[in-house]
C-alpha cells in the first residue's frame, strides 16, 4: 500500500495562472443551497465566509454552482469520453462528499502548494485550503470530481508516478501524479472528462470551451503513466514555409498536424510565416508576431480566444514593431530557471515565476537566434537554458532571476566551443538530432560518430524543430 497522506490536486500550475478576478458576489441562495447540501467546518482561522471575497470559500461555492448548472444531456462514449459521469455532475459529487472542512495552510492537509484534498481516513470529507482560492468556478468543479473520484472505494483509485513530461522524474518532479492508463478511469480521467464535456457543450463559451480543451488535451498528455491515443514523444519541426508537422522518430512518422491537411496553421492569419513556435513544459504553444495572438489549443475548431497566462498577455500588448522582432521564449521549469523571457532581435523581457518582478536585459551586443535547452544531447547539457547567438555559439543562462536582474547581459556565460547546429535533442542513447544551420534536419549517430539525413525529411528545408513535446495525431480529432 503507497504511503498517501492527501491526494493534492496539483493541476492548476501553472496552466492554470488564469487571474480570475471574483467580480461578482455569490449569491445569497446559491450560499444556503451549499449548506444545506453539506455539513461545512471552518478550521482556518483566516478564512471569512464572505460572499464577496476571492477566497477559498467563493472558490468552493462557485465550484458546487457550476456542477449544479452545467447542462444536462446523455453522453455518447468515444476515445475521449468514457462516461464515467452523470448527466447530473453535481450528484456524482454528492454522492461521495457529505463534508466539507477549510483547513489551514500547512500541516498534514494542506501542504505546500495544496488546493484540496481527500484524506485517506476520511473518504467522505473535501478539505479545502486557502490556496483553493486560485480556482474560480470551472476549475474548482474539476477539481471537485477529481477529488470525490479518490473517495470511490476508499482509495481505489490512488495515483502513481508519471515517466514523462512535466511530471516525470526526469525534471526532478517524481510526485504522484498520474493515473496508470486511462481505461483505469481513476481521477484525472474523472477531470479530463469534464473537461471534454465543458468543451463539447455549445451553451458555453468559446473561451471556456478552448480552456477546456486546452486543459484535456494537456491532461492526455501529462497525467496519465500510460499514454493513451498513441501519445509519444516527438519533435515539431517547422518548415520554411510556415507548415508545422510532427515528428516521431521511434516510429519514423512525419504528420502535418490537423487531421485534414494543416489546419492547425491555417487557423493563425495569413502569413504563416509569422509563427513562431514554443515548447510550454512539453506541450506545443504557437506564438502570432503578425496578430499577438497565442495558441495553445491545436485545432481550429473553437480556438476563438487566445491562450490565458501571464506570457501570452505580455505578448499580445506589445507593440506590433517589438513584436515583429519576436524570436522565441523560454518558460521556467524546475531544476533549469525560476523565469520565463520573450526574447526579441535586441534585447529579452524576463518575468520572475512569481510575476512579482521584471527585468529588460539588453543583448544589442549580439544577434540572438533562439533559446535551446536540456535536450540531453552530447553538445547540450541537460537542464540548462542556452541562448544560441547567430554566430553559432551559446550562452548559458542564469538560473535564478536574481542573477539576471543584478547582471543583465553579463549574467550570460559564452561556450568555449562553437555549437555548430541550430537546433538539437537526443532522441535515444545512440541517436541525437540535429539541424543544419542551412536547414537540413540530421541524424548524429553517436557510436559511430557520423551524420546523416532523416529520411523523412529528406527534401524539406526547415527553419526551426523544437521538443521533446508530447503529441499524437489523434489529438486532433478532439
Ligand atoms: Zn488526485
Amino acid at each position: 500500500m503507497p504511503r498517501v497522506i492527501l491526494f493534492v490536486l496539483a493541476l492548476i500550475l501553472p496552466f492554470g495562472a488564469f487571474a480570475v478576478e471574483q467580480e461578482n458576489c455569490v449569491a445569497e441562495a446559491d450560499r444556503d443551497w451549499v449548506h444545506n447540501n453539506f455539513t461545512i467546518t471552518n478550521n482556518d482561522p483566516g478564512l471569512v465566509f464572505d460572499l464577496c471575497a476571492k477566497n477559498s470559500y467563493t472558490a468552493l461555492l462557485q465550484g458546487l454552482v457550476f456542477l449544479r448548472e452545467f447542462p444536462q444531456k446523455e453522453w455518447t462514449v468515444d476515445q475521449f469520453d468514457q462516461n464515467i459521469l452523470p448527466s447530473d455532475l453535481f450528484d456524482f459529487f454528492k454522492t461521495r462528499i457529505a463534508r466539507i472542512e477549510f483547513t489551514p495552510a500547512g500541516g498534514e492537509f494542506c501542504p505546500e502548494g495544496a488546493m484540496l484534498g481527500i484524506h485517506k481516513d476520511d473518504y467522505g470529507a473535501i478539505r479545502v485550503c486557502p490556496r483553493a482560492s486560485d480556482l474560480d468556478g470551472f476549475t474548482a468543479a474539476s477539481a471537485l470530481l477529481h477529488e470525490s473520484r479518490h473517495s470511490d472505494g476508499k482509495g481505489r483509485y490512488f495515483h502513481t508516478n508519471c515517466h514523462h513530461g512535466r511530471f516525470g522524474g526526469a525534471h526532478g518532479n517524481t510526485s504522484r501524479s498520474c493515473d496508470s492508463h486511462l481505461g483505469f478511469k481513476g481521477a484525472y480521467a474523472v477531470g479530463l472528462e469534464f473537461y471534454v464535456k465543458t468543451y463539447r457543450t455549445e451553451s458555453f463559451s468559446p473561451a471556456l470551451r478552448q480552456r477546456a480543451r486546452s486543459l484535456a488535451i494537456i491532461d492526455l498528455i501529462e497525467h496519465f503513466q500510460n499514454p493513451p491515443l498513441g501519445i509519444g514523444k516527438g519533435y515539431l519541426l517547422q518548415a520554411e514555409s510556415g507548415e508545422v508537422s510532427f515528428f516521431r522518430p521511434d516510429l519514423e512518422e512525419l504528420s502535418p498536424l490537423g487531421s485534414a491537411g494543416n489546419k492547425l496553421v491555417r487557423f493563425f492569419q495569413e502569413p504563416m510565416p509569422s509563427l513562431v513556435l514554443a515548447s510550454r513544459y512539453f506541450v506545443p504553444t504557437m506564438y502570432d508576431k503578425a496578430s499577438g495572438m497565442v495558441k495553445d489549443c491545436f485545432s481550429p475548431s473553437v480556438c476563438e480566444a487566445d491562450a490565458a497566462g501571464m506570457v501570452a498577455q505580455e505578448f499580445r500588448e506589445q507593440s506590433r514593431a517589438k513584436r515583429a522582432e519576436f524570436l522565441d521564449v523560454a518558460y521556467s521549469t524546475p531544476n533549469m530557471i525560476n523565469y520565463t523571457c520573450l526574447l526579441y532581435a535586441n534585447s529579452m523581457d524576463c518575468t520572475r515565476s512569481d510575476g512579482q518582478a521584471k527585468v529588460s536585459v539588453d543583448l544589442s551586443a549580439l544577434r540572438p537566434e533562439k533559446f535551446i535547452h536540456a535536450n540531453g544531447t552530447g553538445w547540450i547539457k541537460n537542464d540548462v537554458l542556452f541562448l544560441l547567438d547567430q554566430d553559432g555559439y551559446a550562452y548559458k543562462m542564469p538560473a535564478t532571476f536574481a542573477a539576471l536582474e543584478a547582471e543583465r547581459a553579463a549574467s550570460l556565460v559564452k561556450e568555449e566551443e562553437l555549437l555548430g547546429f541550430r537546433s538539437m535533442a537526443g532522441v535515444s542513447s545512440r541517436r541525437e538530432m540535429v539541424l543544419s544551420w542551412t536547414g537540413d534536419l540530421l541524424y548524429y549517430e553517436v557510436f559511430e560518430d557520423r551524420l546523416v539525413r532523416v529520411p523523412q525529411a529528406a527534401g524539406l528545408k526547415f527553419r526551426t524543430f523544437l521538443g521533446p513535446v508530447y503529441w499524437s495525431p489523434a489529438l486532433d480529432e478532439l
